[in-house]
């Protein structure tokens, strides 16, 4: 399994908002440290998604404004993108990846940036391999605490693409859901996994423990074998709870390795 992680995404300045935790100074630090010390994990550098990808999932309007407007956080939204464009490549070739990128973008819709999430980032990379043929299929599952809103903004009116956010009122519940859906997903070409981890115990859903982001991992991992090309790639969203977010992101990838 690959990491995708570039230094600069160490950068907390890029966020104008002063409530933006996602944009939290040293968020990635813990994270990156306990994938890198895990010592299996091959860490490689993204670049940049282009504009012409950015309008895959966006209008005109939106990244335009992004780019004039707000420039430290365009450059840094359109490396988070290229990130999931990279690991949406590498996953297509069989290698699962788990891009460590910020900012998130789950709520990011066609037009607007919202919930600190400037664009779409698995949208776009799924569209990007629709595009070129690579796939006609794709299915979207989210972990983080909140609905990816933007993500199926996006990426409606593509009859291929599915998107399951996780819901359940406990851990119990939530897993369980999550393995049903899975019984009955589709067969696609690609899964592609919104990776929050803002649903955990000392967290905003106050839900999920360490273990359970293995589980989660390890059930898609499962459904990625039975779909037989078991071609996955998991980008990050949420989790903002910094002293066990590494952890956490550890255990997921331990799962879905
Ligand atoms: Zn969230």
């Amino acid at each position: 399994m690959r990491v995708i992680f570039h230094e600069d995404f160490h950068q907390s300045f890029y966020s104008e908002d002063e409530f933006d935790n996602g944009a939290a100074e040293g968020r990635l630090v813990n994270l990156i440290n306990a994938l890198r010390d895990e010592g299996r994990y091959e860490i490689v550098i993204p670049a940049a998604a282009t504009r012409v990808d950015l309008l895959r999932a966006h209008t005109e309007a939106h990244v335009s404004a992004i780019e004039q407007n707000k420039p430290r956080l365009y450059a840094m939204a359109a490396l988070a993108a290229g990130g999931a464009i990279f690991a949406s490549d590498l996953a297509l070739i069989g290698e699962p990846t788990f891009a460590c990128v910020r900012p998130p973008g789950h709520h990011a819709s066609r037009a607007q940036a919202w919930g600190h999430c400037t664009f779409s980032n698995v949208a776009l990379a799924l569209l990007r391999l629709r595009d070129a043929g690579q796939i006609n299929s794709a299915f979207v599952v989210d972990f983080d605490q909140h609905t990816g809103d933007g993500t199926k903004d996006v990426l409606r009116g593509w009859p291929g693409a599915t998107v399951y956010n996780t819901y359940g009122n406990s851990a119990a519940e939530l897993l369980q859901n999550l393995e049903d859906r899975l019984k009955t997903a589709p067969q696609v070409d690609l899964l592609a996994v919104s990776a929050g981890f803002d649903a955990y115990i000392h967290d905003l859903g106050g839900k999920l423990s360490t273990e359970d982001f293995f589980t989660i991992g390890r059930l898609l991992q499962g459904y990625a074998i039975r779909l037989g090309h078991q071609r996955r790639f998991a980008v990050l969203e949420g989790g903002y709870y910094l002293p066990d977010l590494g952890k956490n992101a550890l255990a997921f990838c331990r799962g879905f390795e």
